[in-house]
C-alpha cells in the first residue's frame, strides 16, 4: 500500500536543504580551479550572492517559502540546525496540508480538516485552532506571537531555538499525516 506522503517528497529546493543550486556550484568551480585560499572564499561569497539575486526572482516556490527565507547568506551560513523531514513540509509547504494535497487531486477538498479555513503551511503552523497547544510551546519559548517574520529568525539564531520549531513541526506534522491515513482508511471502507 502506498501512502499520499510518498509524494511529498517528490518537490524539493536547494535552498531548503542550503546547498547551491549544482549550476552555481559548477560555475563557481570552473572560477576557482587551480586558484588560492582567498580567491576561494570570494568566490563562495560571489555564489552566494548570485544565489541570492536569483531566489528573489525565482517562481519555482511559493511566497510562504521566500517570506520565511528572505536571506540566502543567514539561512545557509547558519552554525547548526538540520533540516528534517517535517521542517522540509513547514518551509517548502509542500506536505501534509488540505490544500497541497488538493493541488494534486489527493483528496476532495483545500478546507482544513479541523476548522473551516483553507489549510497550507502557514494556516497549519499559524493560524489553525486545532494546534494552539504546540504553538503556545514556540510561542512561551520565545517570548512573542509565532509569524512568518520570526520562524526561520527563531531556528537560526539559536540551537534551543531551532530545536523548539524543530519539535513542533515534528508534533503537527505527524499528527496530520495520521490523521489523513485514517481520513484514507475511512474512504476506501466506504467504497
Ligand atoms: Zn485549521
Amino acid at each position: 500500500m502506498m501512502f499520499i506522503t510518498t509524494a511529498y517528497l517528490r518537490v524539493s529546493h536547494p535552498i531548503i536543504s542550503g546547498t547551491p543550486p549544482i549550476r552555481l556550484q559548477i560555475e563557481e568551480r570552473a572560477r576557482t580551479y587551480g586558484k588560492d585560499e582567498d580567491t576561494k572564499r570570494q568566490e563562495k561569497e560571489e555564489t552566494i550572492r548570485k544565489w541570492q539575486r536569483e531566489w528573489e526572482v525565482t517562481v519555482e516556490v511559493g511566497q510562504w517559502t521566500k517570506r520565511l527565507i528572505p536571506n540566502v547568506a543567514t539561512w545557509t551560513n547558519r552554525k547548526h540546525g538540520n533540516v528534517d523531514y517535517y521542517l522540509t513540509q513547514m518551509l517548502s509547504g509542500h506536505g501534509c496540508f488540505a490544500a497541497y494535497l488538493h493541488k494534486f487531486a489527493l483528496i476532495e477538498s483545500d478546507i482544513c480538516w479541523y476548522c473551516q479555513e483553507r489549510d497550507d503551511a502557514a494556516h497549519t503552523f499559524l493560524h489553525c485552532i486545532r494546534w494552539i497547544r504546540e504553538r503556545t510551546i514556540v510561542e512561551t519559548a520565545i517570548g512573542e506571537t509565532l509569524s512568518t517574520e520570526n520562524i526561520t529568525n527563531t531556528m537560526i539564531d539559536s540551537k534551543e531555538g531551532w530545536d523548539v520549531i524543530a519539535q513542533m513541526a515534528k508534533g503537527i506534522i505527524s499528527k496530520k499525516e495520521e490523521e489523513e491515513r485514517t481520513r484514507k482508511r475511512q474512504l476506501q471502507g466506504q467504497e
